[in-house]
């Protein structure tokens, strides 16, 4: 077993978890409360001082923050440290709107490197590995998050980033790269454009990929475990926490194991805010109880997903969260029905579609209509136009059904959605545009 497996900390008791979750919730409270008159002017309003947060029982006290509070102390309102210790700035890729931006001290790039290292271990990867990292490099965390990771754990980093993927093919192939890093919509775009070129699976060495940065199915994993002959394990993390690694899939692939020595997870009701219990579904919120420059406190991610926290099949302790099915504002309302872009593509990929696919919303008389466009094969685009309007039929069926909303569906030809080398954009909402 690898270094990087921490089976003091990954396997511990929960109550010695929780025990040392408080210890550090509550020195983190007390220094951000000195030196953030953000979080002190917050705690004052509740009528809250640090002694009021001794164990993790006390979380629920403190005020949330979100999104917005990042955008009204831009840039540097929330850093808890001066920026002589500031040794690196990372800024979130600016999905939903204008970019934020954290900082990190030495200490703080050298515990993300750890998650990332644990990650990386519990897929399997070790010093005789090759890490192929394909996340883009710079302000976004993937491509740096991933590469401090493969470095600590003693592998072999090839830092390409995004971009490329002709080159990216001609690396994978002449560098032996045992383990891919990417978002798993570029790997599948990888996998696609590597048999284009007339690979085979034997000019390759991936053993396994580690994907995240976007939602992404079960079926999508099957299918790109098939496709390149790998294991494929999820990585969940944002900018504002840290970067990838927050949560790391084990051999077991049953939910991603939050690394709780340096953060808290809670679900709660997006709606009311109100602590869910166990298991059921809300808004995951994370609490950052080691680091030093940015050290955010009750985090709403605005993605959705479950928690538990039993014991894994693989050994360890650390609370485990499902795959997120998306954020709360990716979730369409289509006529008054929830529709998440992830319960879409399982339909498709059950019915023996890729993951090149792309959501089109619209209003039309006052009534919202979707479309659903996806990428077919040159053989199966060759067929009678009366066959394709018979696949369409039928897609139009499933999606119905398990959707409880009617949707369009358009077969296209391969290589006419664009494909983005980082997160993939599978939503143009063209209601936002009229609104
Ligand atoms: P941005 O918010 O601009 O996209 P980030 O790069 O920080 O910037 O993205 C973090 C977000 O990416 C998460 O909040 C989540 O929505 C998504 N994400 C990251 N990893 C995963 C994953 N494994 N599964 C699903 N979504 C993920
Ligand atoms: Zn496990």
């Amino acid at each position: 077993m690898a270094r990087y497996y921490q089976p003091e900390i990954e396997t511990a008791p929960r109550e010695a978890i929780r025990a040392l979750q408080g210890q550090r919730l509550a020195a983190t409270v007390r220094r951000v409360y000195d030196r953030v008159p953000f979080y002190r002017n917050r705690m004052q309003a509740l009528g809250l001082t640090p002694e009021d947060v001794r164990t993790v029982d006390d979380l629920h006290k403190l005020p949330f923050s979100c999104k917005q509070d990042l955008r009204d102390t831009y840039p540097y309102g929330l850093f808890a440290v001066p920026l002589r210790d500031v040794v690196r700035l990372h800024a979130s890729s600016g999905t939903t709107g204008k970019q934020i931006v954290t900082g990190y001290t030495k200490r703080d790039l050298d515990l993300w490197a750890d998650c990332c290292a644990r990650a990386l271990t519990a897929a399997g990867c070790d010093e005789t590995d090759v890490v192929h990292v394909s996340y883009g490099y710079g302000l976004f965390t993937g491509g740096l998050g991933a590469d401090a990771g493969a470095i600590r754990l003693g592998a072999t980093t090839v830092p390409v980033s995004s971009g490329n993927t002709q080159r990216q093919i001609t690396i994978l192939r002449d560098f032996g790269s045992t383990i891919l890093c990417c978002t798993p919509s570029y790997a599948l775009h990888l996998a696609e454009t590597l048999y284009a070129s007339g690979c085979t699976r034997d000019d390759i060495s991936l053993k396994a990929g580690l994907f995240g940065a976007e939602p992404w199915t079960n079926q999508m994993r099957r299918q790109l475990e098939e496709l390149l002959g790998i294991r494929a394990y999820d990585i969940y993390g944002l900018t504002e926490i840290i970067g990838p690694g927050v949560a790391f899939e084990c051999s077991e692939q049953a939910g991603m194991h939050v690394n709780e020595d340096h953060f808290i997870v809670e679900v709660i009701d997006p709606d009311t805010g109100e602590v869910l219990p166990e298991g059921q579904q809300g808004e995951l919120v994370f609490s950052c109880i080691t680091k030093e420059a940015f050290p955010i406190l009750r985090y709403r991610t605005r993605d959705i997903g479950t928690i538990s926290h039993g014991t894994c099949a693989c050994g360890r302790t650390l609370t485990r969260m499902s795959k997120p099915r998306g954020r709360t504002d990716d979730m369409l309302i289509i006529r008054g029905v929830n529709v998440f872009p992830s319960q879409i593509e399982t339909v498709l990929l059950e019915q023996g579609y890729t993951a090149n696919y792309r959501i089109v919303v619209d209003r039309e008389n006052n009534f919202d209509s979707i479309e659903v466009q996806v990428e077919i094969s040159n053989e199966i685009f060759s067929d009678t136009v009366r066959g394709l309007t018979e696949k369409e039929k039928a897609l139009e069926e499933a999606l119905k059904s398990l959707l409880g909303v009617a949707a369009r569906v358009r077969l296209l030809e391969p290589n006419t959605i664009a494909c983005s080398t980082g997160k993939a954009v599978r939503v143009v909402d063209r209601r936002r545009l009229l609104d």
